[in-house]
């Protein structure tokens, strides 16, 4: 199986518990035996920077990994920390929101797609890791309006973000909702540009991009539609 290598944690002595999110299968653990041993050849490839091919024999209680070879490494992300971070930040996401066997090609497509430019890109902005998070929610069916006002679908005057409402809002619309004390927040022409850029896939503009509210608010979206506690990305400086 194709796969990328979510997460490991120790379980005993030498075995480890290893997630990972496969091309066939989606996500699935794997337990790995005899894996911190040094001579095990599994372990140097079963790290995030590497997409590889494994062997995976079913169990009745867990998948064996047996063999882990290396498709490709994306080996600029590991010379940079700030990569680096990114893609931890990733896929924990990825951890948190995909459940075990379910098979989307569009996720693990998207998973490749990103590092292959995050691996070629001199352009490093939080706003690449926020773009990874509102596709894939995307990708499980919460793609926020946009264009029109979430409440009323009026294209004008468009001057907040709604994250419970599924998007964007509109004037008239946004001081209602205060009255009604719902979390609705403002936001500038330049947020909701960023906004659209984060939710499309055209990472040159993504990386880009730098309002924090933007950001903010894609972490707030994905975060309430996900019903899961997710972890921001440490910023840079
Ligand atoms: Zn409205």
């Amino acid at each position: 199986m194709y796969a990328f290598v979510l997460r490991r944690s120790n379980l005993r002595e030498n075995d480890q518990l290893v997630s990972l999110y496969t091309w066939e299968k989606g996500k699935i653990d794997t337990l790995v035996r005899g894996v911190k041993k040094i001579t095990s050849k599994n372990s140097a490839y079963l790290e995030p920077v590497f997409l590889i091919e494994a062997e995976i024999i079913p169990g009745k209680e867990i998948n064996h990994l047996t063999k882990a070879v290396p498709f490709f490494c994306y080996k600029n992300i590991l010379k940079d920390l700030e990569k680096i971070t990114l893609l931890r930040t990733a896929f924990s996401w990825l951890s948190v929101l995909t459940h075990n066997n379910q098979r989307d090609s569009k996720v693990f497509l998207l998973i490749k797609h990103w590092l292959e430019f995050l691996d070629g890109t001199d352009k490093i902005s939080t706003a690449l890791g926020y773009s990874f998070l509102a596709n894939l929610v995307a990708e499980f069916g919460f793609m926020p309006s946009l264009d029109n006002c979430a409440v009323c679908d009026d294209k004008n005057n468009l001057i907040g973000f709604y994250p419970s409402g599924g998007g964007v809002i509109c004037r008239r619309c946004l001081l209602i909702k205060k009255q009604q004390d719902i979390k609705v927040y403002p936001i500038r022409l330049v947020d909701l540009q960023a906004l659209k850029w984060l939710f499309s896939k055209q990472w040159n503009k993504v990386a880009e991009q730098n309002t924090e509210i933007a950001n903010r608010l894609v972490f707030l979206y994905a975060q309430y539609h996900s019903e899961k506690k997710l972890v921001k990305i440490l910023t840079f400086n």
